[in-house]
């Protein structure tokens, strides 16, 4: 079962997530990744209405159902960033629909990104918070898997990473290294920041926040495969 949403709310929800991002970083602009994970195809579909077009799913079957729901124009209107923990051999059937792969945190997806989509456009996910069952690559391997990744071809466009749960200091620390590393090594994006930890994430300079909760509401738990 999936939960519904209500299109109306969404883009009452995404209104005020561009009001409170404007209010936190004035400056510069902050953009959303709208977090489908969880929901039918019409909270994709609420996101486009929103003028969102980013949409973040973390589960390959999950978002290959969701998209060949949509119509062709809706299709052609969505950039599909893949967010979740990548099994390699999830890779090939996700390469046509996806846009940006932001969970690379190893060398051996590198390659297959590499080689069924060439040229596409990648995030090294990076794991701030030291616990093994988190996606995301230790910090110290972050230079030479960005090296890895533009030597075959790839378009490192970011680095992206999680905070910790119910832990605002740690977080904003941790986000901070990231967009230190991100600066070092010329990468553009810092995808940091999610509903609960958003106001860190921005201070610490998120040029990409990745919203689920806070724009559809709350996710049925999962309890499928
Ligand atoms: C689920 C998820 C999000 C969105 O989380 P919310 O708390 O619902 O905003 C963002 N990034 C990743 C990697 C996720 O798994």
């Amino acid at each position: 079962m999936t939960t519904q949403v209500n299109a109306q709310l969404v883009a009452e929800h995404v209104d005020e997530l561009r009001a409170r991002l404007t209010q936190l970083s004035p400056n510069r602009t902050v953009r959303i990744v709208a977090v489908t994970k969880g929901f039918g195809v019409d909270a994709p579909r609420a996101a486009l209405a929103a003028g969102l077009t980013m949409i973040g799913e973390n589960y390959a079957q999950e978002l290959i159902a969701k998209h060949a729901e949509l119509t062709p124009e809706e299709q052609a209107r969505i950039e599909w960033h893949f967010l979740g923990r990548l099994q390699r051999n999830k890779v090939r059937s996700l390469a046509s629909i996806v846009s940006v792969w932001q969970s690379v945190d190893r060398s051996e997806l590198i390659d297959e990104i590499a080689r069924r989509a060439p040229g596409a456009r990648v995030m090294i996910q990076l794991n701030l918070s030291n616990e093994p069952q988190k996606g995301g690559a230790p910090l110290g391997e972050c230079g030479s898997l960005v090296e890895q990744a533009r030597a075959v071809g790839l378009d490192v466009v970011g680095l992206m990473g999680v905070g910790t749960v119910g832990d605002p200091v740690e977080s904003a620390e941790a986000f901070s290294r990231l967009v230190g590393l991100a600066s070092e090594l010329g990468i553009a994006e810092s995808s940091i920041g999610m509903s609960d930890d958003l106001e860190e994430a921005v201070a610490a300079g998120s040029t990409m926040v990745r919203v689920g909760t806070a724009l559809f509401g709350a996710r049925a738990p999962r309890t499928e495969v």
